[in-house]
């Protein structure tokens, strides 16, 4: 059994020094893993708005009024073909999610074909579908699932303000089945919604202290979209934002630690310090569900800039081709050529 936190040690080290963090969140992520590499991810909503879930933050509720237009269910061939374009610009993991309170049984058949036809690109699939049922789990596991994303969002003690038509304990019920159907774990949370430190602090002990602590790990910024009731939230300072990155690097060593939504909002230069405090993965690509991403060449400029590569990830054919394309156009960066081709 894993070392069990308690929250007066987390907020230990939320309370530390900023530079004696960072320096331990930069020890312990390089005994685990090479600093200079970053797993690449590319996140496709492939259903799109009118979920029934009060998610405060999300402008995919059915219930505020954001602007944003709702898609049924895309076609197999067309997610594919999503994925097909994000292999090619160097992604290792397609990320699939739907504004859901759970799939239906009717859709299920649709998704087993995506994630097979993901996995046959020679990528990792990943979905985000909201609560499944151990069925459910099951079958998406057969068909080749690597990895479910269901976030907790925030500590149990502020859940409450956040969202209303989920329990916490549905959330920690759907990581249950998804580890038991042998699926990898993606549960994070966001920071921003108004919570305290030490929620942040009691969000990353549930994660650190499942039975087995999440392989992958989000930490977002909230993206304060207008008609959501969380649109006039007070900004955060990215100091706070990098202190939560480098306590999750600590608290869950193994974990990849993902830069995730919020960061079109960051400098480079707070990317830069993410990184330096044990962020090694991001999302790559034009679209991050349904708010602006950083536009594919300034990642590629900004992992230059940082001498950073996209990880290797073996898959079951071996197939490493999308990384060596993405180191390609990494080599390339620094030619004024490469930004005129990319824009
Ligand atoms: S369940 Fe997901 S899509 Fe639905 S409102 Fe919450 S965050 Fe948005």
């Amino acid at each position: 059994m894993a070392n069990r936190w308690t929250l007066a040690q987390a907020q230990a080290l939320f309370d530390k020094p900023f530079l004696e963090l960072m320096f331990e969140a930069q020890q312990v992520h390089r005994q685990h893993f090479d600093p200079r590499q970053v797993q690449v991810s590319t996140l496709l909503s492939i259903k799109t708005g009118a979920c029934p879930e009060d998610c405060k933050y999300c402008p995919q509720s059915a219930r505020y009024k954001t602007g944003l237009e709702s898609e049924r269910l895309m076609e197999v061939e067309a997610v594919l073909a999503s994925a097909r374009k994000a292999k090619a610009a160097g992604s290792s993991r397609f990320c699939m999610g739907a504004a859901w309170k759970n799939p239906h049984e009717r859709d299920m058949p649709y998704l087993e074909q995506m994630v097979q036809g993901v996995k046959a690109l020679g990528m990792e699939t990943c979905m985000t579908l909201g609560t499944l049922e151990q069925t459910q789990a099951q079958r998406l596991a057969e068909a080749g699932l690597d990895f479910y994303n269901h976030n907790l969002d925030t500590s149990p003690e502020f859940y409450g303000s956040v969202i209303t038509t989920r329990t916490y304990q549905e959330r920690l019920d759907t990581l249950d089945k998804v580890r038991d159907a042998g699926i990898k774990v993606c549960s994070g949370g966001i920071v921003g919604l108004g919570e305290t430190v030490t929620d942040r602090a009691g969000l990353l002990v549930q994660l650190a202290n499942l039975p087995v602590p999440p392989e992958s790990v989000p930490i977002n910024m909230l993206v304060k979209v207008k008609g959501t009731p969380m649109a006039d939230n007070a900004d955060v300072e990215p100091f706070d934002f990098i202190r939560t990155i480098a306590v999750a690097r600590i608290m869950m060593p193994s974990s990849h630690v993902r830069l995730s939504a919020g960061r079109e909002q960051m400098s480079e230069q707070t990317q830069a310090m993410c990184f330096m405090a044990g962020a090694n993965s991001i999302f790559y690509g034009c679209k991050l569900l349904t708010t602006p991403n950083p536009e594919e060449d300034k990642d590629l400029i900004l992992f230059r800039k940082l001498g950073l590569n996209p990880e290797h990830t073996t898959t079951a054919s071996g197939d490493n081709a999308q990384q060596h394309q993405l180191q390609a156009q990494l080599a390339e960066a620094d030619t004024p050529q490469f930004y005129n081709a990319a824009v």
